[in-house]
């Protein structure tokens, strides 16, 4: 075959029809258990004003300093929005809180809880599980602050890589990072502690030293960890308030039966976060592979212009949990079975297969018809191929005779049987149960989502 012209961007992918079934079997369990719990679901904009990202997140992350995309387009250029710059979300926290501030959600019965599903953008360097359009679902608790709140998220999230067979994979790594305030007195000792050490660090850490220390923590670099194993702890920091609220949310977990591992090297990557933090880990490759995290973000709304106000969240990662899922054997079920090949010879008989095939569809019955001019034999190749249960062929002989042929393509058998209610028989093989008429009365009854 020859090379194609054209090829996805470099850390971008199609997401496939096999991918999609897996994509989708996911979506359902984020739907289903965050329906559950109360939350309702949120789209926000898939770029923002650039400053979201910067404020919220923080400057001198990596999301910010090195992978944001920017958006340029007329947009920007027009009345009002002159100086704004726009950038593709890298996550979902920032937007969502920006649209808690935007339309005045703390009006509404707190705690707010939202979920999301849909594409985020790093421009990462792509490697393995690392991409720069991958797909992310996510929860947010806003507006009142209790670790129970924090425990109840984290059931509903082992709730779902339960549900997707994946649970036993993954490790919980938790921990608590303080109020604002704890942690800047512990920057503030950190930095000291380096005083004199800074030529020992790796170039990379000596500028994370500057601008953001916490990092240092979960630092890959051996020689940065071990001058982290003398380097006064952050746990020391810590306030009353953020221990026992630690305290509590480790009680609760156990309550509700969640196992976890307390990690004090945990801080992620970003600003925002207060207290507490978690992750789910691959337990067998550990954090470069974590398939989700979160945390608290206490002070984000503030920083985004709304009222001081609390809130806990968590971001899984699906390409991740799809190669968790194939990993683990899980098949995902889908529904894109063919239930009926229709094959038809001649221009009358192709005439009333149009029909046919409508008719057969409006029941609620996968089917594909090949209306070309093909032989019956191929047509029938065809259906094999297709992995169609049965098929259906009319012949110049069949419409005069007014019969249709039915073959069930597993057991290779035909018979010649009457047009006249061929529809109901194929109901009566495929059984009523099995026809999909579900997304249809959903339309009617509620909200679609994809
Ligand atoms: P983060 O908040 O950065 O830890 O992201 C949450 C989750 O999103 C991660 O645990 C990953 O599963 C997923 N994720 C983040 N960045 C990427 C990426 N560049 N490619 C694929 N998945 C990602």
């Amino acid at each position: 075959m020859a090379e194609p012209q054209y090829r996805t961007p470099k850390g971008t992918h199609d997401v496939l029809p096999e991918e999609q079934r897996y994509m989708t079997y996911i979506k359902k369990a984020v739907r289903h258990r965050a329906r559950q719990a109360g939350y309702k679901r949120i789209d926000p904009p898939m770029f923002e004003d650039r400053r979201i990202f910067e404020r919220g997140i923080g400057e001198h992350t990596d999301i910010v300093e090195k992978e944001l995309f920017n958006v340029s387009g007329k947009s920007a250029d027009t009345e009002g929005e002159k100086n704004a710059s726009f950038a593709l979300r890298p996550e979902f926290t920032a937007g969502i809180c920006r649209a808690y501030v935007e339309h005045g959600m703390q009006q509404l019965p707190q705690p707010v809880q939202v979920f999301a599903i849909g594409p985020c953008f790093r421009h990462d360097r792509p490697q393995k599980g690392r991409y720069r359009q991958f797909h992310q679902f996510d929860l947010e608790v806003i507006g009142l602050k209790d670790p129970s709140l924090d425990a109840q998220l984290i059931h509903v999230i082992t709730n779902i890589f339960a549900d997707l067979r994946i649970l036993d994979r993954l490790t919980l790594q938790i921990n608590n990072i303080g109020t604002a305030e704890n942690r800047k007195a512990y920057v503030d000792a950190l930095r000291d502690f380096f005083i004199g050490k800074e030529r020992q660090l790796p170039e990379l850490d000596r500028s994370r030293l500057k601008t953001n220390p916490l990092r240092l923590l979960d630092s890959k670099e051996e020689d940065t960890q071990i001058l982290i194993k003398n380097a006064p702890k952050l746990t020391q920091f810590l306030d009353e308030e953020s221990k026992q609220f630690h305290a509590t949310l480790l009680d609760y977990l156990t309550t509700l039966g969640i196992a976890y591992v307390e990690n004090p090297g945990l801080v992620r990557g970003l600003d925002y976060y207060t207290q507490t933090v978690f992750e789910f880990w691959d337990q067998s490759t550990g954090a470069q592979n974590a398939v989700g995290g979160g945390g608290r973000f206490d002070g984000l709304i503030e920083l985004l212009g709304g009222k001081p106000t609390p809130g806990v969240g968590f971001a899984g990662g699906i390409e991740r949990i799809i190669w968790h899922m194939k990993e683990a054997g899980v098949q995902a079920p889908h529904k894109d079975q063919v239930d009926i090949f229709v094959a038809q010879l001649g221009p009358e008989a192709k005439k009333t297969c149009l029909k046919l095939i409508a008719d057969l569809r409006e029941k609620g019955i996968h089917t594909v018809g090949a209306l070309g001019e093909a032989s019956l034999k191929s047509q029938m190749r065809l259906a094999d191929k297709f992995e169609a249960k049965f098929a259906l062929l009319l012949g110049k002989m069949e419409v005069k005779r007014e019969t249709i042929i039915l073959r069930d393509m597993a057991k290779g058998q035909q018979k010649e049987i009457p047009f006249e209610g061929i529809i109901e028989k194929v109901v009566e093989l495929l059984g009523e149960k099995n026809l999909d008429t579900y997304t249809l009365r959903d339309q009617f009854t509620g909200p679609t989502d994809d």
